[in-house]
């Protein structure tokens, strides 16, 4: 699978400890991630991260541009809701685009560990 993943700050150490949990069933995938995400990522984990510009400077949108066109299964967007993000926009566009292309999606730790699980279990195999 290609996944992406993307946290705000505040949310990043939650992002990356649950990533080094889940290491094992991720080597597996392609990982995609928004520019700093994806460094904090590759950093602690060693894997492989296709990154793309940090948020702020359109790596939702490219993020977004990947699910509509189909080149991504599995988006985990752990959002910081009590901090207000300047590209706010481009984050609601990316979730309404998973939406449209129905592409599983978890804004936060505990429904990015449900389809983690799934991911491990091979739910998504076909
Ligand atoms: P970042 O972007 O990984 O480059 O910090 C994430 C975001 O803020 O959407």
């Amino acid at each position: 699978m290609n996944i992406a993943v993307i946290a705000h700050d505040k949310k990043k150490d939650d992002l990356v400890k649950l990533v080094l949990k889940y290491q094992k069933a991720l080597e597996n995938h392609e990982l995609y991630a928004t520019g700093t995400t994806g460094k904090r990522v590759a950093d602690a984990t060693g894997l492989d991260v296709h990154r793309f510009k940090s948020g702020p400077l359109g790596g939702d949108q490219q993020i977004g541009a990947y699910v509509s066109d189909q080149k991504i299964d599995l988006v985990l967007f752990i959002r910081d809701p009590l901090t207000s993000q300047p590209h706010e926009p481009d984050i609601s566009a990316l979730l309404r685009l998973c939406d449209v292309y129905e592409i599983p999606l978890a804004t936060n730790i505990g429904t990015a560990e449900t389809l983690l699980n799934a991911v491990e279990a091979g739910v998504f195999d076909e």
